[in-house]
């Protein structure tokens, strides 16, 4: 029930009840003053009408007392009755005395006949209605002569209070509607607040934590209101906090480098990053809580978590995932407690150390293979010197072969470690930005390296054509860049057959320069194409160590067009020729 109604119901009623028992009660007093005033004049009338029979009538007989009465009667409007002490009835103002029964047991006969005066009021069954009686003895002598008796009915008094009754009824109407009306304001001036109030709160519990309670008149409300204002405020700041918080965790969190992955104490996974669901190639959603078995199927990772779980979080291990392509995970766990006093899990960190691990193998190799190009010479010098400083050798006539064999070796040995020598200064140039790039003629640069290899064409009687547009110009290095095409015409005339042809050229392409040159050469197959510009990689090892290459070339030009802010790529046709392209920013 509303509390509108709790409030207005009881007060109304009360008020009703109120109004009832003053009703009831003034009823009651009214009634029994109206009873007395009657009685008093009923026994005044009585006293009269006794004194004049104890004066004179009484002596004159019956019809004289008879008429008497009569005439007593009308002129009072009240019924009078006389009766001897023997109760029949010697007078009265309405019967024929000889009609009348005796009256020796009515109760205010009684009492009048033992001296005192009687009254009594009962229905009385001759007129049908309740009458009220009073009875004086009259005395004769000391002694009761007679009964007078007089008589009025009580409906008198119904007839006054009737109007009495109106009137109250209408008063008790208007007081019910005025009280009810006061009630009603009053319910609603209590509820009101309330209402509101329960209102403030139940948007609050919705969420809206910026609904406010208005602050009511009374004091006690008042204080309550501004108490749930207060507390939403807080609940507020507290959400903003909270909010706040796990925004920023969650940017931090998706924004790590590294996978992070949350495993509770059941092996189920509970967070995981972007970064994680990229290295598992996972889906971050479809994963929170699933187990890791059936999330993660490297068998490695769940064999590592199950051990961090036994072993309280602390581990550390590399694991390799066979995907599309391979990639080696260093995983590092840590205890992770549960706030709910659950089992504890683990925290893992992932670190995506394909990279490392390729830089790794890649200095590696680098090394076997500088140590490999290394021995050949050195090999070949040292047997040489062995044989030459051999007294008991037959052949002295040789020894000019064995000379000039170490000769070129030590030629070979010198142009290795001079391409090595090359591209650790580069590296170490452009890692500390020590190469200058300045703007210049990129014709120029094409037209010097094709001029230094003119020697080796015609050799081989390859021609070496360049076609440049003048005006082309670019920040470059030019020495560098020079090196790097020259590398490339190289190549070009040392892979190429007799009397075969080289173009070099160079052309604006949007924001690039593009030099190229291209060969009629061998070509090289296309599963080589993307290793060739790899130190020391060589697509057929003999041919190119016998042409005098060192396997460094191509690393140098690539370098050469990283220092560019460039690129170099190679387009090959096997038996029709390469053409290598350096592309640089014209700007
Ligand atoms: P190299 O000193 O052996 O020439 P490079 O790094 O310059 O070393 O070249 C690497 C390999 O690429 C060569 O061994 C050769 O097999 C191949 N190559 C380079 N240029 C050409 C070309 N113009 N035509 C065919 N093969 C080439």
């Amino acid at each position: 029930m509303r509390l509108l109604w709790r409030i207005f119901i009881p007060f109304f009623v009360s008020t009703l009840l109120a109004l009832a028992v003053t009703t009831w009660y003034a009823n009651r007093s009214l009634r029994r003053f109206y009873q007395e005033q009657v009685a008093e004049e009923l026994l005044m009338k009585a006293g009269l009408l006794a004194g004049d029979l104890e004066s004179r009538i009484m002596e004159r007989g019956g019809e004289e007392v008879d008429g008497h009465c009569k005439e007593f009667g009308r002129a009072a409007r009240t019924r009078v009755t006389v009766m001897l002490p023997d109760g029949s009835v010697m007078g009265d103002s309405e019967q024929a005395p000889s009609n009348m029964e005796n009256h020796r047991n009515r109760p205010e006969f009684s009492e009048a006949l033992a001296g005192r005066t009687g009254k009594s009021i009962r229905f009385s069954d001759t007129l049908r209605r309740t009458m009220m009686y009073l009875a004086v003895p009259v005395k004769k002598d000391g002694t009761v002569a007679a009964v007078v008796r007089v008589s009025l009915p009580l409906s008198v008094i119904d007839w006054t209070l009737r109007t009495w009754y109106r009137n109250v009824a209408f008063g008790g109407l208007v007081v019910a509607v005025f009280f009810a009306a006061v009630a009603f304001c009053l319910a609603r001036r209590i509820s009101r607040p309330i209402n509101d109030i329960r209102r403030t709160a139940e948007r609050l519990a919705h969420g809206d934590l910026r609904a406010r309670a208005a602050l009511p008149a009374d004091k006690e409300m008042q204080s309550l209101a501004r108490t749930l204002n207060q507390m939403a405020a807080q609940l507020g700041e507290r959400m903003e906090t909270i909010t706040r918080q796990s925004d920023e965790q969650k940017a931090v969190f998706s924004s790590m480098v590294e996978g992070v992955l949350a495993v509770d104490g059941d092996e189920r996974i509970m967070e995981m990053n972007p970064a994680a669901a990229r290295l598992l190639d996972a889906d971050p959603d479809r994963l929170r809580g699933r187990s890791i078995q059936e999330a993660v199927r490297n068998p490695d990772m769940q064999k590592f978590i199950s051990c961090a779980l036994a072993d309280g979080g602390q581990k550390e291990a590399e694991i390799v995932l066979y995907g599309n392509e391979e990639r080696f995970l260093q995983m590092r766990g840590t205890a992770l407690a549960d706030p709910a006093g659950g089992k504890p899990g683990v925290l893992v960190v992932l670190n995506d150390i394909t990279r490392v691990k390729r830089l790794e193998t890649m200095r590696r190799d680098f090394i076997a293979n500088v140590s490999h190009e290394l021995k050949t010479p050195i090999t070949a010098i040292k047997g040489c010197a062995e044989i030459l400083s051999d007294k008991a050798r037959r052949d002295p006539g040789e020894d000019g072969r064995f000379l000039a064999m170490m000769a070129r070796q030590a030629e070979r040995l010198s142009a290795i470690v001079e391409d090595l020598l090359s591209l650790s200064r580069l590296e170490h140039d452009a890692e500390h930005k020590r190469i200058q790039l300045e703007p210049g003629p990129v014709c120029d640069v094409l037209r010097r390296a094709a001029q230094a290899f003119t020697r080796a064409a015609d050799a081989k009687k390859v021609k070496v054509a360049v076609d440049c547009p003048g005006g082309l110009s670019a920040p470059i290095n030019a020495p560098l860049l020079e090196q790097a095409v020259g590398n490339l015409i190289d190549n070009a005339i040392k892979f190429s057959g007799e009397g075969a042809r080289v173009s070099a050229g160079a052309a604006q392409n949007g924001g690039n320069i593009e030099i190229r040159v291209a060969d009629e050469g061998p070509g090289i197959e296309q599963k080589h194409l993307a290793r060739i510009f790899e130190r020391f990689y060589r697509v057929d090892q003999a041919r190119s160590r016998a042409l005098g290459g060192t396997g460094l070339g191509l690393a140098i030009v690539k370098h050469i067009a990283l220092a560019h802010g460039g690129s170099v790529s190679v387009e090959s046709t096997p038996g029709k020729g390469s053409a290598f392209t350096i592309r640089i920013p014209s700007q």
